[in-house]
């Protein structure tokens, strides 16, 4: 046998067994995004690499060591999108949506690719939800958008996250913090890590955010930006927090969150669970008020966050929350003869037109080893079909539950039976469940 070609490492597979707890988060993500107005967008998985050097910035972790950067017919460089947002903006300036009147407002699911070192929580093709703000500078925006991104870690049932707020001010202020921190840092240069030590000079922000432990302690006590903002910045900053306690959405002040991409002005936030380990934030964000001219569009506020999709399902799952459960069969046809399989195709193709889940033996298998196909496939139904059956046109519909047999015609009023029995079972189930109720309270 061949050797097994495996899957690229910090990859996964989404097996049919798991998809349910894709698809709830879907669900969930486009309804709470379509409640506050956002529309879904879709762009390309991979842009020119020249869009992500210039928005998430030069000196970033992201730019610097986590791109997939490809070459096609040696003419032009693409990247793997590593996130969603200059893609998205790009898409918004290049479409003239900033003409169709503002705010405007986006969201999209979509896979992101670094190349980090694999671990829990960390991939190397993730999946990120998105929203995206564009066309209002006020502190409403921040509030609205931070209150979507709750909404869906509600919904899906999460406790314990944490809330950071924190301000990075503008470009008037964050050059007086910049120099504060240089000042700080390159007392302790050699201490810094090699990275660092690079970053001192033409990011010394980043230094806050590097994981290197040794990094992390000398940052502890430098100077925070929050004593630095100017008075739009910090004005801003304390609106944000009056809306925020007006939603009933409690938050910490982190003046240590930067976040990791250079975009950033103003709020940055993140929703931070302790459920899942060293890579418990779930999902980050900001306003990034300068990008959309860095891009080439006229100057226009903008902000957004990203949600990290497996994290997000990984703290469902470490806090039992509740997934979609799989659709059930309505059917199983179990054919007993080749003569009978044609019968089986037409019953199916007539309930599948009505919107039944139907299923029949697709292998020529014994009455047995169907049946437990059926049990597996989880069917409420099952009719067995002989030469009988067919001679008579009639057969027996065996409720799986009760093990009830009810006749049902196999002629013009097939489906019409079926789906007065299928009713009729969740009714009674439910009356069922009425009557359990009842009981329990007597
Ligand atoms: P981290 O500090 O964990 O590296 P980040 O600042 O690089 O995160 P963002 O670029 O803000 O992350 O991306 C938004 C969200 O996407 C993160 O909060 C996280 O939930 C998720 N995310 C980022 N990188 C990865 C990854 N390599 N694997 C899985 N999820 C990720
Ligand atoms: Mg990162």
């Amino acid at each position: 046998m061949a050797v097994m070609i495996q899957r690229p490492k910090g990859t996964n597979d989404t097996l049919p067994s798991e998809v349910r707890k894709w698809h709830t988060v879907e669900k969930i993500t486009d309804d709470i995004a379509s409640q506050y107005g956002f529309k879904e967008i879709r762009v390309p998985t991979f842009e020119d690499t020249g869009l992500f050097i210039r928005s998430v910035g030069e000196t970033t972790d992201v730019v610097t060591k986590e791109m997939y950067t490809v070459t096609a017919s040696g003419d032009s460089q693409f990247t793997l999108r590593p996130e969603g947002t200059a893609g998205t903006m790009r898409a918004v300036i290049e479409n003239g949506i900033l003409n169709e009147g503002l705010p405007q407002k986006v969201y999209y699911r979509l896979s992101c690719f670094r190349h980090e070192k694999p671990q829990a929580g960390r991939l190397r093709e993730f999946h990120q939800f998105g929203c995206e703000m564009v066309g209002s500078a006020s502190p409403r925006a921040d509030a609205e958008v931070i209150s979507l991104a709750k909404s869906v870690l509600d919904t899906c049932g999460l406790k314990n996250i944490v809330l950071n707020i924190n301000s990075i001010g503008c470009k008037n202020c964050r050059p007086n913090y910049h120099k504060a921190l240089k000042d700080y840092f390159f007392a302790r240069k050699d201490e810094l890590c090699g990275t660092c030590q690079e970053r001192l000079e033409k990011n010394p922000m980043r230094i806050i955010d590097c994981k290197s432990p040794v990094c992390q302690e000398i940052a502890k006590d430098a100077p925070v930006i929050t004593d630095f903002l100017c008075e739009e910045c910090s004005e801003h900053f304390s609106k944000l927090q009056e809306y925020l306690s007006a939603m009933g959405i409690e938050f910490t002040l982190n003046p240590k969150i930067v976040r990791g991409l250079d975009y950033y002005t103003r709020t940055v936030f993140e929703f931070i669970s302790t459920d899942i380990g060293a890579q418990g934030t779930v999902c980050g964000g900001g306003r990034y008020d300068g990008l959309l001219e860095e891009l080439g569009a006229k100057p226009t506020p903008a902000l957004g966050f990203g949600m990290g999709l497996e994290r997000l399902i990984m703290t469902m799952e470490k806090q039992g929350c509740d997934f979609m459960e799989d659709k059930k069969c309505d059917l199983y046809i179990a054919p007993m003869s080749e003569e009978t399989v044609s019968k089986a195709m037409e019953l199916a193709a007539s309930l599948r037109q009505e919107g039944y889940f139907v299923e029949y033996d697709l292998i020529g298998r014994g009455l047995k080893a169907q049946m437990k196909y059926a049990d597996k496939a989880g069917a409420s139904f099952v009719i067995v079909l002989g030469s009988d059956e067919l001679e008579n046109g009639k057969a027996n519909l065996k409720n799986m539950a009760t093990g009830e047999q009810s006749e049902i015609s196999l002629g013009e009023s097939f489906v019409k039976e079926f789906s007065d029995l299928h009713l009729n079972n969740m009714f009674g189930s439910a009356e069922a469940d009425i009557e359990a109720l009842l009981g329990g309270k007597k």
